[in-house]
């Protein structure tokens, strides 16, 4: 149990650690999954940025003199497993790629909320560096809902609604000529 301040926050840090290496492992199968081109496109984008975003971490707990292992995220193992059930129970389609941006945007509010108070944590304790890249790495999980946002409601969910492939040239003619 954390005794203080800084150990709460380093053992926050930790748990976020563990979510985002998780990620790591995930994104790539989502990717996969994915027929939406600009959805794979994404999660590919996404999965280097979160590279990034565990070397961040890696930086703050520096900056910390602290050690980043310990127990996993269970929450991102849940959100992974409900994940990949999706994609197991739904064939390949704009059906699937609809339910795994649901999937994908509850792992970035998951990651909005962690790095959110972290940031705001970090401030109160004087740690402005730390702050700092928590902060870069909230803008981006921000920056990826969002864009995700916007993916549903031009692409992905139109095309589930047509019960069309987004990814089908023909299909998407014959939509825009009804
Ligand atoms: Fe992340
Ligand atoms: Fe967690
Ligand atoms: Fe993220």
């Amino acid at each position: 149990m954390a005794a203080d301040f800084k150990t709460l926050i380093g053992e926050l840090m930790q748990d976020t650690y563990s979510a985002e290496t998780q990620l790591i492992e995930a994104l790539p199968e989502m990717a996969e999954a994915a027929s939406t081109p600009r959805l794979k496109q994404a999660f590919e984008m996404h999965l280097q940025q979160t590279e990034r975003q565990v070397e961040r971490l890696e930086r703050a707990a520096k900056l910390m003199g602290i050690e980043l292992d310990g127990e996993d995220c269970e929450a991102m193992e849940g959100l992974i497993a409900e994940a990949e059930e999706i994609v197991d129970e739904h064939d390949e389609g704009p059906i699937r790629d609809a339910a795994m941006i649901v999937a994908a945007q509850k792992v970035e509010h998951y990651e909005i909320a962690a790095y959110g108070s972290l940031c705001t944590m970090a401030k109160a304790a004087g740690m402005t560096e730390v702050a700092e890249l928590l902060g870069q790495t909230l803008a981006e999980e921000k920056d990826t809902d969002e864009q995700l946002t916007q993916l549903a409601e031009s692409e992905v969910n139109p095309a589930a609604m047509r019960g069309m492939a987004a990814n089908d040239p023909a299909a998407r003619r014959k939509g825009s000529a009804a």
